[in-house]
């Protein structure tokens, strides 16, 4: 959980300083909005993620999005095939800037089991992802350990990332438009 006190900060008596970097990131890890993107088994351990049991409100995560305008964070969790590739790099394209993609198990991840002409074998093959959650099915606590490096991933992203020539370049592998361009 994120606190000022594990950012690299000046204290003082009455005051704290830190750079508008490590603040930005702090609150952005402590409000990602998640779109779930499942289609099969681990959508199914995703769902049990959720659950009191495991309890992803202890992020503040519970809020799932179901539109990719409210969300800034893709959680792929199942099969994807070659024709629902073209959907989830829509829906992808669809979220604003800045966001993150956390692909859920061995399917998502590769192809898992499916070595077969209708799937993907992998969703970076189409969309850049953040980290990769191995398993098949992975367990909620596998899935909670990629959310926390998510967060990590998001605390530490600096403010001109989405904006640098790597980003773009990144972006444009992919054939995706960048939509927060400077320029703009
Ligand atoms: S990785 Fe395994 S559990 Fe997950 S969707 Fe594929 S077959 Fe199902």
């Amino acid at each position: 959980m994120g606190k000022i006190e594990d950012l690299e900060t000046i204290n003082g008596e009455g005051y704290q300083l830190t750079t508008l970097d490590k603040a930005i990131g702090l609150a952005r890890a402590n409000s990602v909005w998640p779109l779930p993107f499942a289609t099969s088994c681990c959508g199914i351990e995703f769902m049990a993620t959720m659950g009191s049991m495991y309890d992803m409100s202890r992020f503040g995560m519970e809020r799932m999005s179901f539109t990719p305008r409210q969300a800034d964070l893709l959680i792929v969790a199942g099969t994807i095939s070659k024709k629902l590739g073209p959907v989830l790099k829509q829906v992808y394209e669809q979220m604003a800037e800045p966001k993150w993609v956390l692909s859920v198990g061995a399917c998502a991840s590769s192809g898992g089991i499916f070595d077969t002409y209708s799937v993907l074998q992998g969703i970076d093959r189409i969309i850049p992802v953040d980290v990769y959650v191995p398993g098949c099915p992975p367990r909620p606590e596998q899935i909670i350990d990629g959310v926390m490096n998510i967060h990590k991933l998001v605390k530490k992203e600096s403010m001109r990332r989405r904006y640098s020539d790597e980003y773009k370049h990144l972006l444009h592998d992919y054939k995706i438009e960048i939509t927060n361009d400077e320029n703009d």
